[in-house]
């Protein structure tokens, strides 16, 4: 498969902020890729580019092999979806997803009859058959995303942007869509570029993640290498699953404020400054003395509170140096376990699950 996108040298400033601080970018056809970022990060501006609503200072971008740096963004033949999209009030569903058919600058459709068999396919892709009728306020707003996106996708283009597209809508139904959008990005085979400021969501929808920081790609890998082994310690504090510990490696041990652990044969990963982290997963709760072997760190922490979602509990416990040590266990691995307020416990993980960064 040959790649739909290539960016190389992208920079855009504002005044004396670089949103896009020199970004290079392959992006392979028929993939769904996420793009996840603190707010600020650049990634709007990183789309806009893109899409070509906004003119870098420095860089050039490749559609399909071609530069596209010269053409306006209602030639570039490239989709864009976003949170608050704006639909044409007074047409029907079926009437703003034909719309941009019948009137696009290159390829606009003329027959009334080709129009009507490409809107019926693209409603029933998204889930709107029985809806085609109805004017667009008269829906719900996850049905007017699924316009959004039928309206976008019924012109067939190699590249989607998605710029946070399930921000407005509730927890539910933005679980239901994610699947869907998946399911439909598979059966069109287009390349997805899906914005989201979710970690989990970027994890669980994307073949490939790319990580923003402060206008640079922090990390572009596979879900499950950004999650096992997010590439610097920001990368591992902004995904929000790791407990990271401040220190410095002297010797054989990283010695921090939380604690002294052994690191001897560990692995050290080049993360730009000295930082040892350990995932929430990967922690274990014993009832003191909480004895470990000596493949195990342990540090010592009191009880504050836990929060269930679903499939798993979080819980938090405060250290003597004052850091919060969060703890996740997942429901299907052990029953909820009851921690007393303020109670002290052994937070123990093996050593070899701990990330040392050098
Ligand atoms: P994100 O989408 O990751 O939240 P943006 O790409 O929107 O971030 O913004 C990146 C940075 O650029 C932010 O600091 C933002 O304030 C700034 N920025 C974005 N657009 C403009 C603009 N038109 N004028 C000035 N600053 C801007
Ligand atoms: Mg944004």
């Amino acid at each position: 498969m040959t790649d739909v996108l290539h960016l190389s040298g992208i920079r855009k400033s504002y005044g004396d902020l670089n949103a896009l601080d020199g970004i290079d970018l392959t992006i392979p056809g028929n993939a769904y890729v996420s793009l996840l970022g603190p707010s600020g990060s650049g990634k709007t501006t990183l789309l806009r580019v893109i899409a070509g609503f906004e003119d870098p200072d420095q860089g050039t971008v490749l559609l399909d092999g071609r530069s596209i740096d010269d053409t306006p963004a209602h030639r570039r033949g490239i989709g864009f979806v976003f949170q608050n999209f704006a639909l044409f009030p007074h047409l029907s569903v079926a009437g703003n997803i034909a719309y941009g058919l019948a009137n696009r600058e290159t390829g606009a459709l003329k027959d009334k009859t080709a129009i009507q068999r490409k809107v019926a396919g693209m409603i029933e892709l998204v889930g709107l058959t029985g809806l085609e009728g109805r004017g667009v306020a008269q829906i719900s707003g996850g049905q007017r995303q699924r316009v959004a996106l039928a309206r976008t996708l019924v012109t067939e283009p190699h590249l989607v942007l998605l710029d946070e597209p399930l921000g407005a809508l509730d927890a539910n139904l933005r679980a239901r869509m994610r699947t869907e959008l998946r399911q439909i990005r598979e059966r069109l085979g287009v390349t997805f570029l899906h914005v989201t400021g979710s970690e989990s969501e970027a994890l669980a929808m994307g073949d490939t993640v790319l990580v923003l920081d402060r206008g640079r790609i922090a990390q572009s890998a596979d879900a499950d290498t950004i999650y096992n082994r997010p590439a610097h310690p920001s990368v591992a504090r902004f995904l929000n699953c790791y407990n990271l510990f401040e220190g410095s490696i002297a010797g054989d041990a990283f010695v921090g404020p939380a604690g002294t652990f052994s690191i001897a044969g560990s692995e050290r990963l080049p993360g730009g400054r000295q930082a040892y982290a350990v995932r929430h997963d990967r922690i274990e709760v014993r009832p003191l003395p909480a004895a470990v072997t000596s493949d195990e760190e342990r540090v010592e922490g009191a009880f504050v509170a836990s929060e269930y979602s679903g499939a798993a509990v979080n819980s938090f416990f405060v250290l003597d140096n004052g850091q919060v040590v969060e703890v996740e266990t997942h429901l299907s691995h052990r029953p909820p376990a009851d921690y007393a307020p303020q109670e002290r416990y052994g937070l123990v993980w093996k050593r070899d699950v701990a990330l040392l960064y050098a």
